[in-house]
């Protein structure tokens, strides 16, 4: 029987399932362990009661020409359509246009549903926290979960996880840790709130300017059960850092009176209202290479970290990375 190699991806973000989609068929053997009870990091939605917010990354763009063949697959597939919303700059209640031109996306119905049909491709593991892997003499490595279970040896292991996530993962591996630990992230205070009647605002989206809020947005699809309107704020990294400690109720007050305010519309009390603090939100400083290999013990790191702060970013890191893997495996068969 030939030698089948075996692969395990920690993460099932966009880019741990872009890797884990390209290396199907090539990789007989290859799970995906994800800590949560569902896919798609960054780009997961909130559940407040009856309604679901996308509450991390609301759409995307595209700039590279692989990405576009992706993202057009998507659209055939009808998971992701053009984002034509009316997108309009904010300050303290003064409306103007703003640029028309970029091409927007967005995952349909939800930005989750494209981790969602990623994982149709790949075997994941829910609820399974990696937090040890140790590397066997005679190559491969052997994964733990927090409370020391063994959750099996593979020849080759892929940290999909954001760049802090890396850093521990890593820690006894001064390529790849050092390397996650230099990049920073911004933190992001994340409001949900569902009003009954529809807002007098015409706009679907807004980017913010002189406020402690960068991005309000209209959630279609949060309340689709009810009537109700649901809107997403995004505070901006300054203000999301000076309250990273605070109580949810004080950054909730804070977060509608800044909406209130720069919207200049009549008050409403909501009838659902969440915050969620993403306290590594998207990467300033990503290190400038598609994805990290170290061929010699096996084991790489990719993800948004690596080559740009956006899922374009996560899902070209994911495809390098699996790239990297076949070549490691080639020459180990060899
Ligand atoms: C508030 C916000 C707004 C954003 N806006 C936009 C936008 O408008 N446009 C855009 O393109 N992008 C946006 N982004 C960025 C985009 O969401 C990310 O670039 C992309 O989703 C990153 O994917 P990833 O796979 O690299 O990482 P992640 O999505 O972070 O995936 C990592 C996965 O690894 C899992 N994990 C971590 N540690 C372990 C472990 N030890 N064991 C098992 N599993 C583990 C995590 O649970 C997670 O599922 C936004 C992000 C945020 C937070």
């Amino acid at each position: 029987m030939p030698y089948q190699p075996s692969v395990a991806i920690i993460g099932a973000g966009i880019s741990g399932l872009t890797c884990g989609t390209a290396l199907k068929g090539m990789v007989p053997h290859l799970k995906v362990f994800e800590k949560s009870i569902f896919p798609g990091g960054r780009v997961s939605q909130f559940r407040a009661g009856e309604f679901e917010f996308n509450h991390g990354a609301q759409y995307f763009t595209i700039n590279n020409p692989l990405f576009h063949n992706i993202v057009s697959a998507w659209q055939a597939d009808n998971i992701v359509r053009p984002w034509d919303a009316w997108i309009v700059e904010v300050q303290k209640g003064q409306v103007s246009n703003t640029d028309m031109a970029t091409q927007r996306f967005t995952g349909y119905p939800r930005m989750m549903v494209m981790a969602e049909n990623l994982t149709r491709n790949c075997d994941v593991v829910y609820s399974s926290n990696v937090c040890e892997m140790e590397r066997q003499v005679d190559g491969g490595w052997r994964l733990f979960n927090e409370r020391g279970d063994y959750l099996g040896a593979f020849d080759v292991v892929i940290l999909a996880t954001a760049a802090h996530e890396t850093a521990i993962l890593a820690s006894q591996i001064p390529q790849l840790r050092d390397k996650a630990e230099s990049v920073e992230m911004t933190v992001c205070w994340s409001g949900m709130f569902a009003f009954e009647h529809r807002l007098n605002l015409p706009y679907d989206a807004a980017y913010v300017l002189d406020s402690p809020l960068t991005w309000i947005c209209r959630d279609q699809q949060a309340g689709s059960v009810s009537q109700s309107d649901c809107w997403v704020l995004h505070a901006s990294p300054e203000w999301s850092q000076r309250y990273v400690a605070s109580f949810r109720g004080r950054v909730m007050h804070a977060l509608l009176d800044a909406f209130w305010e720069d919207t200049d519309i009549p008050e409403q009390q909501p009838v659902s209202a969440s915050v969620h603090c993403w306290k590594h939100a998207v990467p300033i400083n990503p290190i400038g290479e598609d994805s990290l290999f170290i061929d010699s013990i096996g084991i790489g790191a990719c993800g948004d970290w690596c080559t740009a702060p956006r899922i374009e970013g996560a899902v070209l890191s994911g495809f390098s990375m699996a790239d990297r893997v076949m070549k490691h495996l080639r020459n180990f068969q060899e």
